[in-house]
């Protein structure tokens, strides 16, 4: 028998450590369990050497997401936790040897787009305040919602909303209206592969993404993004959550329409009123539960790409790098088409470096550098025979020798450390679906609102879903959203 207000969570990630301060400022009796020993999952951290990495996430997107959710769990930013505006939001280099710094400072940012193509800055600002409108719009009516019902997202009112959202168009052919260069092009909507997406299939609604990082800019917690994982963790257990680490759930114990309780790798049931699963959730449907037929289901829709990532420990400093660089490949599309046609990954790929000392000293020892280099591939499918290891090398070559044109000439012999993520990394250590990093299951319209797996399962009522890949989506800002709209499901339904 469920004893009253216990709640189990399986995942201390962002969406179940989040989750778990609301259920445990409601009353609930609240554990989590968590199969790896630290808690974060993508929001994780290494430390080695004096070099510390985040494990993932890097970038501070949309901080008035963060402030929304937040505030209704009385964190605030800048008195819970440090975090330093970046003017450079990052910036660009062009496969032709070009440059553009992303900025906030508006006279540098038109300084630049002015000189690539004259009356771009003027189009890049109409772009960006569609994209912002947008944005607030996607929040209030799609994302920021929860959808109990087919016929709450299915109305007239809805379908004006995804015609005004953009949903019908590509990206990349929207953006074509605003500017002629292809540079400009790419600038604007490279960015939808943070939600693991291609910009010349993705819906024009991603706009939002750049809209928003020029509008609110973009911030540096110092201490890295498992800043956010540490205060949220003491939030949880000031509120006395208790974690359990090293203890994967290997089995949800379902009886009618209700879950009863987990079974844990030791062998033990813990009986609980509310389970709260955080980990992958086509995971969970595929290896947790006994329903094979919404298993199946789940398992055969679209899911996002994947990163291998590379952590270098360095004994040089590189200051020639901002804190946040990306590197677009010179075969952009073709690149894109490895990603996303061929589930692999080109021999010269595009790929984003985080250099944390640029921000903040204590990331690595003195004079010395810590380097993320994350470079997104094609997720790996089930009897995948790619050569990962042998992509990841040629990739590894790729890095460097572009590193070497900027001026990073001896970039390669002072790597003391390389700590390598490779697709088949993110499953065996987070459970994600096919490694796919960014998701796991991808964005595209019919994978979103009341389309995206739902935070509560259908049949099993007690049975709950946050994190990445329910709704709203992925990304910390969106996850964080995900444990407040499930936890207000919960509070409203149990
Ligand atoms: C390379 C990379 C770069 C990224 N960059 C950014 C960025 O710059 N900005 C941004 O906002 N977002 C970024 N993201 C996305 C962001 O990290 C994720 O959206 C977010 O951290 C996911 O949180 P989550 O709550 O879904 O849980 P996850 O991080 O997926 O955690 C789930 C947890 O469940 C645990 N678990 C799994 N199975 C079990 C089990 N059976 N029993 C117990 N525990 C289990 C896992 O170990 C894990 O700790 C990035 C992600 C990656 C991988």
């Amino acid at each position: 028998m469920a004893v009253e207000k216990t709640a189990v969570i399986i995942g201390s990630g962002i969406g179940g450590i989040t989750t778990s301060i609301y259920l445990a400022r409601q009353g609930y009796r609240v554990t989590v369990y968590e199969k790896n020993t630290t808690p974060g999952g993508r929001c994780g951290q290494i430390i080695r050497d004096g070099h510390r990495f985040d494990l993932g996430a890097t970038i501070y997107l949309m901080p008035q997401l963060y402030r929304q959710v937040f505030e209704s769990l009385h964190i605030i930013p800048d008195e819970n936790y440090k975090t330093t505006p970046l003017t450079t939001i990052y910036k660009l280099y062009f496969g032709d040897g070009t440059e553009l710094a992303f900025t906030t400072d508006k006279n540098h940012l038109k300084e630049q787009l002015e000189s690539i193509e004259k009356g771009s800055y003027q189009q890049a600002e109409k772009l960006i305040k569609k994209g912002y409108a947008l944005f607030q719009l996607s929040i209030s009516s799609l994302l920021g919602r929860n959808f109990y019902h087919l016929f709450q997202f299915v109305t007239l009112k809805n379908a004006l909303l995804l015609f005004k959202l953009k949903t019908h168009q590509k990206h990349a052919n929207y953006v074509k209206r605003f500017f002629k260069n292809e540079n400009l092009r790419k600038a604007f909507t490279f960015q939808n592969i943070y939600v693991g997406q291609n910009p010349y299939t993705a819906p024009a609604l991603f706009s939002i993404l750049p809209a928003a990082e020029l509008t609110e800019g973009s911030l540096f917690p110092t201490g890295g993004m498992f800043s956010i994982t540490r205060t949220l963790l003491s939030m949880a257990e000031a509120a006395g959550v208790r974690f359990v680490y090293n203890e994967p759930v290997i089995k949800i114990l379902t009886a009618k329409n209700r879950a009863t309780g987990v079974v844990l790798q030791n062998g033990s049931t813990i009986n609980a009123k509310v389970i709260v699963a955080n980990a992958d959730l086509p995971y969970v449907y595929k290896e947790l539960l006994p329903d094979r037929h919404s298993a199946n289901r789940i398992n055969n829709m679209n899911y996002s790409c994947s990163a291998i990532v590379l952590h270098w420990g360095l004994s040089k400093a590189y200051p020639q790098l901002e804190h946040h660089s990306v590197f677009l490949a010179e075969e952009y599309r073709d690149n894109l088409n490895k990603i996303f046609r061929h589930q692999s990954l080109g021999s010269d790929p595009s790929f984003y470096i985080h250099a944390p000392v640029r921000s903040d000293a204590t990331a690595a020892p003195e004079a010395y550098d810590t380097l993320s280099i994350i470079i997104p591939s094609g997720h790996f499918k089930e009897n995948d025979k790619q050569a990962w290891n042998d992509l990841k090398n040629q990739a590894r070559i790729s890095v460097i020798e572009r590193l070497k044109k900027i001026g990073l000439t001896d970039i390669e012999e002072h790597i003391k450390f390389e700590i390598c993520y490779l697709p088949q990394t993110w499953k065996n250590s987070i459970n994600l679906t096919r490694g796919a990093t960014f998701g796991s299951l991808g964005h595209n319209i019919f994978q979103m609102g009341y389309f995206r797996p739902h935070n509560r399962h259908n049949k099993y009522r007690n049975l709950y879903f946050t994190g990445g890949s329910t709704h709203p989506g992925n990304g910390v800002p969106l996850v964080l959203l995900s444990a407040k709209l499930t936890s207000e499901r919960i509070i409203k339904e149990q």
